[in-house]
């Protein structure tokens, strides 16, 4: 008899051959208790983690609220502190930070979700985590050079939310909304009203543009932070990007899994898989973001096939050593984040504070090199001011020639030869 080609091999499970006697009572496989067992793991993967210290902080300020709440990240966003009287209950403010409140003419709204308060120093105006989240006076001084639009993105901008600078690629600027908002922002003139999501209607000026111009190869959508946005927005615009022919890469830009990784759904992730090749840039600030919950939220995006990388702005009193530079870069390693960008802090107007000199990043970046893996050492920029685009930036490594060799130096300082000349 001839054999149907799409009849299934059967192989008997080994317990089962004929040759052998049935399975023991002890050793036969119970389904029922197999599918339990198999139950058990699935709700243990899809829970959600809550650490220990942020479970103490929602027990102590949220007493109503579930382990469920607290991983709801639309719970999340509607409990974020949002006014001083807000802040004010859950850390003690210093002087320099209560003083923007009395002024009432603060440039970028606040904003800060629970789960971040969680991780800031209640008593430290000086932890790095809350620097660069709670408001202070100094914002309001304005210094030599500084611009609201300090990268001229509105000028390299032919349809609205679309900033065209460099030849093959667009940055498409989707909302205007963050979870958390860093007082160090470039685009403060676009978060600055804390007003939702810009609409999907308000997009479409901007995929013409891209389906327009064939020579859009690669797509970075930010804003704003674009995963603040609902799961069907977030999948409206991926279709339709990924419908354009020419669009070959997509990356987001956001802070999401940093500051609200409750965000980082199972339903999230398996509507990312589905528009690859998707790269993801999360915005990292110093170790202390690293948490279980940003480790599980970052491990979901990775085991998604997502590649994802690191940008950090260099931020004076922040991360501004070599050794907090290096601490971030290794957690970040072992999350499976790959340090992609460190960006000399923009000159946008109130940030004078936030700033270091460029002498300060190339010494990070010489702590850096040699000394860790190279997987560990960022790419230093100067996003160029006036819209000259990203500039790299390295320490002198060539340092000249003599009889047609070329002089270098190492990691150590030592200078070595090498034979540049064509024989
Ligand atoms: S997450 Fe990005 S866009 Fe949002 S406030 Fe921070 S720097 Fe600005």
């Amino acid at each position: 008899m001839e054999k149907n080609p799409t009849e299934k091999l059967v192989i008997p499970h080994p317990e089962l051959s004929e040759e052998e006697e049935p399975p023991s009572q002890s050793t036969y496989i119970d389904e029922a208790s197999l599918l339990d067992e198999y139950l058990k793991s699935r709700i243990d993967r899809d829970k959600t983690l809550i650490s220990e210290r942020s479970l103490a902080f929602m027990q102590t300020y949220f007493p109503e609220a579930t382990i469920k709440d607290w991983n709801n990240w639309h719970w999340q966003i509607r409990n974020s502190a949002r006014s001083i009287e807000q802040l004010a209950r859950f850390i003690r403010l210093s002087d320099n930070e209560v003083k923007p409140f009395e002024t009432k003419s603060q440039s970028l709204p606040l904003r800060i979700s629970p789960y971040y308060i969680s991780l800031l120093d209640q008593d430290n105006p000086e932890q790095a985590l809350r620097k660069s989240v709670v408001p202070v006076f100094d914002e309001f001084l304005v210094h030599d050079g500084e611009n609201s639009d300090p990268l001229s993105e509105e000028h390299d901008s032919p349809v609205p939310n679309i900033v065209h600078r460099y030849p093959d690629r667009v940055l498409f600027l989707v909302t205007g909304f963050c979870s958390t908002y860093c007082r160090y922002c470039t685009r403060t003139r676009m978060v600055a009203k804390d007003k939702c999501h810009i609409g999907i209607k308000s997009w479409e000026a901007g995929l013409n543009y891209i389906e327009q111009h064939p020579e859009v190869r690669d797509v970075l959508v930010s804003g704003g932070d674009p995963l603040t946005m609902p799961d069907l927005h977030v999948e409206y615009l991926l279709s339709r990007l990924r419908s354009i022919p020419h669009v070959e890469i997509i990356r987001i830009g956001t802070k999401v899994p940093a500051v609200l990784p409750q965000r980082i759904t199972r339903p999230l992730v398996n509507m990312l898989k589905k528009y690859h090749p998707l790269y993801m840039s999360i915005h990292f600030t110093h170790a202390d973001e690293i948490t279980p919950e940003v480790k599980e939220a970052c491990e979901k995006l990775a085991n998604a096939g997502i590649p994802l990388g690191s940008q950090t702005v260099l931020l004076k009193n922040v991360n501004d050593e070599v050794e907090v530079m290096k601490k971030l870069m290794h957690e970040l390693l072992k999350i499976r984040v790959r340090p992609y960008y460190l960006y000399q802090c923009d000159p946008v107007v109130g940030s004078g504070h936030f700033r270091t000199t460029i002498e300060k990043g190339l010494e990070i970046i010489r702590g850096l090199r040699g000394h860790t893996s190279g997987y560990a050492v960022p790419t230093y920029v100067v996003d160029a001011p006036g819209g000259g685009g990203k500039i790299p930036l390295l320490p002198e490594y060539f340092v000249g020639r003599e009889d047609g060799y070329a002089l270098l130096k190492n990691y150590e300082d030592k200078i070595f030869r090498y034979p540049d000349f064509t024989q």
